[in-house]
Formats: C-alpha cells, structure tokens, sequence
C-alpha cells in the first residue's frame, strides 16, 4: 500500500453500505488535491456532503474557517465522533441532505463560525454517493442558495455530461443547468483503486464556480428549464414533438415549428443542437 494511503477504514469496523453509494477515498494525495481544486482557505466555511469515515473532513477542516458536514448513516456517529472529536471548527448533522430545510441548512453552514467566511456564503465540497448524484447537484443549483462554489467527485460518464457543450454528444438536460448556473470544469480523473470498496467506474472531480448573474437572460428561468427536460426526455424526437408532448404546455407543434423558423433554425431541429441562448429565445418567444 502506497504510503499516502489513509488506514483508516481499514482499521474500522464499519462495512460500507452499497445502499448509501459508500465508497471511501483511500488515497490521502487526492483528498488533499480535492481540497486544493476547492479552493478552501481559512476563510472560508465549507458544507460536505456525506463525510463517511471523516477522511475527506479531516482535510478540510484543517484548512476551512468552520465545516458542517451532512450525514446519512447514523452508524458513523461513533467512529466519526472519535476521528473528528479534537475540531472544533466541525458541526456534523445527521440526516438526508434531500430532506434538510436548505435555508437553514445554508444559514448555519455560511454563519457557522459567527465571523468571519466569504460575506455568508459556502463552498459545497463532496465526493458524492453516486446513487443520487443528479438530485443532489440539480437541488444544490436549483434553490438559490449562498454558495460560491461547488466541487464534487462524481462518475466520470456524468461529470463529461455536466461540461458538455451544446451539440456535443454528451449534452443532456443537467449540462443546461450547470453551465446556466456555474463555470464548470473537469479538474482530476480518479481511478477505482483510490477508492474503498473500488467502484467499477472512473470518477472525475469537477469544479463548479457560481455565476453571480447567469450568462443568459431568460424571462422565466422555470419555463426555460421546462423545455430543456421536455426536449431531452424524448431525445430521439424533435425539439417541436418533444415539448408539444413533454412540457405542459398548450402549444402545437406547428406553433413550435413556426417560432423555430423565426428564430432561423430548421423546423426539425433536435434539442441537444440548441444553445443555452437559444433555449433562453426560445423561451421567451414561448412567452410571447
Ligand atoms: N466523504 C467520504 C469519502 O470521501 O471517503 C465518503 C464518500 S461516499 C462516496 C458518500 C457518503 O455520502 C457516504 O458516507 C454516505 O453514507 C453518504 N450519503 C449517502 N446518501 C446520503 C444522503 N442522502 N444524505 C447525506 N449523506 C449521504
């Protein structure tokens, strides 16, 4: 075993739970490179998603102003609470982070320490359980919470998504809302062996540093973001088929097809083809 290589859950008792997508960091070298992408200084306070064993917490409390960390599994009190028992700069809640009340959530993470921290805000650091990967960041965009930035492990085949420009391949409805609401950027590709168990698949760790403003201008946001998943749930039809179909809305295809035109795309154009702009357009001519 390489020496930069955490013992510690081999010492643990604790069985990972397949269940909670629990696949500990081993490797101390990129846990401490994770925290370095972040950008974590003392500055700042930090949310962490899912501290499972405390390795990853360790890091970063060691560099952060105040760390609250969200936990799912009630079985890793104690082995936590006998890790991480010397920070004082460490609030751990227990819960799902799906069915915390975010506001609050938020308000202590940014407050955590009472003084200092970047004007309220947090940086959300994570290697997140990959079951519910997609929830967690679209929850996190979604709610227009104080983060400046959000830096998160996930599988490689998702972190290609969620960079992914339009037109590419790879484009789907989560690559809209993270380059609406962020810059975003795949900074390290991580191989199974970092982790405890080794998933089958390769991680990638991507960056995400908040807009203050987004880079487009949509009159409704809500509507805009209707129409991406419309368009991507039906992604072998037509943009106009999609959202005729998919988006809720009382409007024909033949309406779609003739705001298409006027905007100078072909009537059968696929959504993936479509840049955020345009989506934002389309939007807005949607709205009449
Ligand atoms: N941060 C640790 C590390 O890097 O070794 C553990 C990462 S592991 C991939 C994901 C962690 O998220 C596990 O500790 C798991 O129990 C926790 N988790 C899973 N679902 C969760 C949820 N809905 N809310 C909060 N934590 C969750």
């Amino acid at each position: 075993m390489p020496k930069n290589f955490t013992k510690s859950h081999k010492k643990s008792s604790v069985k990972p739970k397949k269940k909670y997508g629990q696949n500990f960091l081993k490797d101390e070298g990129i846990i401490s490179e994770i925290v370095d992408i972040a950008g974590v200084t003392s500055d700042d306070n930090v949310l962490e998603i899912g501290p499972g064993l405390g390795d990853m917490t360790r890091f970063l409390c060691d560099r952060a102003h105040h760390v609250t960390a969200v936990e799912i599994d009630e079985s890793l009190i104690e082995p936590l609470s006998m890790r991480l028992a010397a920070r004082d700069n460490l609030t751990i809640i227990y819960g799902d982070i799906m069915k915390q009340d975010l506001d609050e959530l938020f308000a202590k993470a940014a407050g955590g320490a009472g003084d200092a921290g970047d004007a309220g805000k947090v940086k959300v650091v994570a290697n997140l359980p990959y079951y519910i990967t997609t929830p967690i960041v679209t929850m996190l965009l979604e709610n227009d919470l104080p983060i400046t930035s959000i830096t998160v492990m996930v599988q490689k085949e998702v972190a290609q998504r969620m960079v992914a420009p339009a037109g590419s391949k790879d484009v789907g409805a989560l690559s809209y809302m993270v380059q609406y609401h962020s810059e975003a950027s795949i900074e390290l590709e991580v191989p199974p062996e970092a982790f405890y168990p080794a998933p089958k698949v390769t991680s990638a760790v991507v960056h995400m540093d908040m807009y203050d403003v987004p880079p487009v201008n949509a009159k409704d946001e809500a509507l805009m973001f209707r129409l991406i998943r419309a368009s991507f749930n039906q992604r072998r039809k037509t943009l106009a088929n999609g959202i005729e179909h998919g988006a809720g809305l009382n409007i024909t295809k033949d309406e779609i097809r003739g705001i298409l035109t006027d905007m100078g795309l072909s009537e059968t154009i696929r959504g993936e083809k479509l840049s955020l702009a345009q989506f934002a357009e389309l939007s807005d001519r949607i709205l009449g």
